[in-house]
């Protein structure tokens, strides 16, 4: 098998920081607890969530059903192969 054509996938997660309300129910349901309060505020006053470490997410979109202001949303991103990175 060729090794410069494997891909491995992870997901991002994006927070639309106007939406934001801060009532913190995606940090608390994050199974792998990567979300926190950051020191953003948005326009509203609120601090925004945001999200540690993007590698550790698996993409389980809890934090994206879980926020009642649809702030949130994962999507899965395919890394390019070792080759092509160098
Ligand atoms: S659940 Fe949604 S509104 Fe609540 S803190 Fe998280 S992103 Fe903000
Ligand atoms: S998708 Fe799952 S693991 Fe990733 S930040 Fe959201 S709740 Fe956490």
């Amino acid at each position: 098998m060729n090794k410069g054509n494997i891909r491995s996938k992870h997901s991002q997660v994006n927070v639309i920081a106007e939406r934001c309300k801060g009532c913190n129910f995606c940090i608390d349901f994050c199974p792998e607890h990567i979300l926190y309060v950051s020191t953003e505020m948005n326009s509203k006053g609120y601090h925004v969530v945001d999200i540690g470490n993007n590698h550790k997410c698996t993409g389980c979109e809890i934090c994206s059903m879980i926020c009642p202001e649809f702030a949130i949303n994962v999507i899965s991103v395919e890394e390019e192969p070792e080759e092509k990175r160098r």
